[in-house]
């Protein structure tokens, strides 16, 4: 049953949540999406009775972890631990209100974020290095986790947007089940870094509205060096970001501009055209829609184990990072997400250009 938006609008408050619906709109290329009928997409999963089965398959891989693509095999149920050095135990570092992300989703109440610590990844140059390396954090249930969750919609946020999920997935689709009982109506967005196993995102099918992969690197031995030896990566984000498309299509918004539903692309350049923006603009625009929602970001700094790596310790120069908006274009991406290109004029008029 597809809910109205009114009685999304009433779901909602019964649970004591703020009105966040507005109606969807479409926005530049993204396909139609009617405005009575948006609903998130876990709901209609648990409504047709497939959410519990996803959430029981996803749950068995902690016995064997594959989750990623480093597929350590430990049995994490049982206290082994794998490359992420996670338990089978979520642990959470922080969870408020995001006014960061790209504006779709921080709208006007900010995106609500949800930190987890560790990471299947591990970059030399992380940025939340004191979460993602050393683990910070809180160790939670899947109840606490679902009171987060909804915590966040109490407060007026956009979407539920999970940050670093890949090793934990489980416990995301179990909160998100519980928090649906208990009123959840949310966009639920995978923030993930893009070491992805395309097989686990099949799993996601129907549960995750928005999908916000980094695509950080199109070398493999690049890849390798600054991303703790995953030499797949480029393969690995590619095929899991076209499956993602696949779910969940272009980027959607309301009459407000904020997101539901779609995928959204980012992409840190990186000095010494270390991240291959030239390759990347390319392989999307030769694997996605032209009007994919692309942020290519220009805020790295030098963080972590970078200082050791005379390749990119330094920030990147405004020549860098004028030449990746170029390419962007000149591959015919028309939908650049709006600080980027606000930072482009910057760089511009600084050049004067
Ligand atoms: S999620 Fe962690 S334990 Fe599982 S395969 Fe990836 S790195 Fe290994």
């Amino acid at each position: 049953m597809a809910l109205s938006r009114r009685s999304l609008l009433q779901n909602a408050l019964a649970a004591g949540t703020v009105a966040y619906l507005k109606g969807c709109a479409r926005a530049g290329d993204a396909p139609d999406a009617n405005q009575d009928d948006w609903q998130p997409a876990y709901l209609k999963l648990e409504e047709e009775g497939k959410l519990a089965e996803r959430v029981e398959r996803a749950n068995r891989i902690f016995e064997k972890c594959t989750l990623c693509p480093r597929k350590c095999g430990v049995n994490r149920r049982r206290g082994e631990k794998g490359f992420c050095r996670a338990s089978d135990k979520v642990v959470v570092y922080s969870h408020h209100p995001h006014f960061g992300e790209e504006l779709p989703l921080v709208g006007r109440h900010g995106s609500g974020t949800i930190f987890f610590s560790n990471c299947n990844l591990r970059c030399v140059f992380c940025q939340n290095w004191p979460i993602a390396h050393e683990g910070r954090g809180r160790e939670s249930t899947d109840e606490r986790l679902a009171e987060m969750m909804l915590d966040l919609q109490r407060r007026g946020c956009h979407n539920v947007n999970v940050v670093t999920p890949t090793h934990i997935m489980p416990h995301i689709l179990a909160a998100t089940r519980i928090a649906l009982k208990r009123g959840l109506r949310l966009p639920l967005c995978y923030n993930t870094g893009g070491f992805e196993r395309v097989e686990n995102i099949r799993l996601l099918d129907g549960i995750v509205d928005i999908y916000l992969p980094d695509l950080k690197y199109m070398d493999g031995g690049l890849a390798r060096r600054f991303s703790a030896g995953a030499e797949d990566y480029p393969q690995r984000a590619q095929e899991s970001i076209i499956e993602m498309h696949r779910q969940v299509g272009e980027l959607v918004t309301d009459d407000n501009g904020t997101a539901l539903r779609g995928l959204m692309v980012r992409h840190l350049v990186m000095p010494n055209r270390v991240a291959g923006t030239k390759d990347f603009v390319r392989w999307v625009a030769g694997n996605l829609p032209k009007s994919t929602y692309l942020n290519i970001m220009s805020q790295y700094r030098v963080e972590h184990q970078a200082f050791d790596h005379p390749l990119i310790a330094r920030a990147i120069t405004a020549e860098e990072f004028l030449e990746a908006m170029e390419w962007a274009e000149q591959a015919g991406l028309t939908r650049l997400d709006e600080r980027s290109i606000a930072q482009r004029d910057v760089f511009r008029r600084r050049l004067g250009r």
